[in-house]
């Protein structure tokens, strides 16, 4: 069997959904489990619903108003006056009003992860209704009664062993060949919905992998496959045809954003190759992440980080950076759950790069403030190119003011600013 999963780009209106529809009619003999995000933009959408509900701003009826009108605009143009599941998608957005006006909780986590999942319940509701009018028959399944999480709200952590009971229960393929389910949501025992982490479609699809000893993955997305750069940062990006599953692990964890961090270490347990191929030009090769025994040769592979602070740290009893320093300044990181994209310590100096989110730098300067002297320097950005050369680096750190360099043989980092 295969885990297909399908990004809010290709169901993002009625011409993509039955593009989705052709795709999976090349495949109707293969057993699989489909996993679907909101479609377009709508869990962005969603956020904005949820800032508004949180400031008590009555907008955010409107907003959400807005959210259904595109799911019932998808709808008249995929059904026409005879739509069948009119009624599905008036309970799931109904249910969500609901929510909003009965809810007594002040958690800006768990009322977001109550409203945002609403993307993914109606983007699946109206793929598999319009597959099943289409001559291919399948099951729509709760991806919150499956995927069991903890109470980490915005960023649930999966229960293993529950979730493979669970996904393994649910999914018999004896009853029918497709499945359909939702990307990014998972549930509570009290049935409460938690999400995953932004973009944690593609980590849902691996744990249902994962969970059903799939024999493949495949991501389907709106470029050819993986490239070596951003190719609307980089003229020259080249897809790259096979990457390892320890590359694939660097690639993302230095921020490469073609596939969700989280996605790949449960296909590597398991040894599942994962596809990323691309739902417009589907007849191309694509991408091949598998364990390789040949050794690969990688173009340099280009990360690019906007928007970075450093953080500067020295002891105010003027002491050298020493063990119990970094324990100390290890543990606040730990606590604000800020991470650090690179970091450097020298004598009397600690450094750490990171993503300028004001509130956890707040929060872990709060903690640190008593002992250390603390200073920022921002408007960054942080470079990562794996498999540099000194051409590369040259040339995408031409007029740039380097303030930090770390490097390794594989991998090297700078933290540039721009000369104006
Ligand atoms: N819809 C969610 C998001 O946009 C999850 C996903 O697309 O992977 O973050
Ligand atoms: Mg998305």
């Amino acid at each position: 069997m295969q885990v297909f999963k399908f990004g809010g780009a290709s169901v993002k209106d009625a011409e993509s959904v039955k593009n989705v529809a052709t795709i999976l009619k090349r495949h109707e003999n293969i057993q699989k489990v489909i996993v679907i995000s909101a479609m377009g933009k709508t869990t962005n959408a969603l956020e904005d619903v949820v800032n508004l509900y949180i400031k008590n701003d009555e907008k955010h009826l409107q907003y959400l108003h807005e959210i259904r009108e595109y799911h019932q605009m998808v709808c008249d143009d995929l059904f026409g006056t005879n739509n069948p599941i009119q009624h599905k998608i008036f309970a799931i957005f109904d249910r969500i009003e609901h929510f909003c006006s009965s809810n007594n909780s002040k958690s800006y986590s768990f009322i977001y992860d109550q409203i945002i999942g609403v993307g993914e319940l109606a983007s699946t509701t109206i793929v598999s209704a319009y597959l099943n009018l289409n001559g291919i028959q399948n099951i729509w399944l709760d991806a919150r009664e499956m995927i069991r999480t903890d109470y980490a709200y915005t960023d649930a952590k999966i229960l293993w062993k529950e979730t493979e009971n669970l996904v393994q229960d649910k999914i018999d393929f004896s009853s029918t060949h497709t499945f359909i389910t939702q990307g990014f949501i998972g549930g509570t025992p009290e049935g409460f919905t938690t999400t995953l982490g932004r973009e944690g479609s593609d980590f849902s699809a691996a744990v249902f992998s994962f969970c059903l000893n799939a024999d493949k993955m495949v991501i389907w997305k709106d470029v050819e496959g993986v490239m070596n750069a951003d190719p609307k940062q980089f003229e020259e990006a080249v897809l790259i045809p096979k990457i390892s599953f320890e590359e694939a692990i660097e690639m993302t964890y230095y921020g490469a954003k073609v596939i969700h961090p989280k996605t790949i270490r449960p296909l590597q347990n398991k040894s599942i190759p994962l596809e990323v191929r691309s739902f417009i030009a589907s007849d191309k090769g694509g991408t091949l992440i598998d364990a390789f025994e040949e050794r690969i040769e990688y173009p340099p592979i280009i990360v690019r980080k906007a928007n970075q602070v450093l953080m500067h740290f020295s002891a105010k009893d003027f002491s050298f950076i020493a063990e119990n320093h970094m324990q100390e300044i290890f543990g606040a990181f730990a606590t604000s759950r800020l991470r650090m994209n690179m970091m450097q310590n020298g004598a009397i100096n600690f450094v750490a790069a990171v993503d300028n989110r004001e509130e956890k730098i707040n929060e872990t300067v709060a903690l640190l403030e008593a002992n250390f002297s603390i200073k920022l320097t921002s408007d960054l950005d942080l470079l990562t190119i794996r498999h540099y050369n000194e051409a590369i680096l040259n040339s995408e750190l031409s007029n740039k003011t380097r303030w930090l360099t770390q490097q390794s043989q594989e991998t090297i980092q700078v933290l540039y600013r721009d000369t104006y």
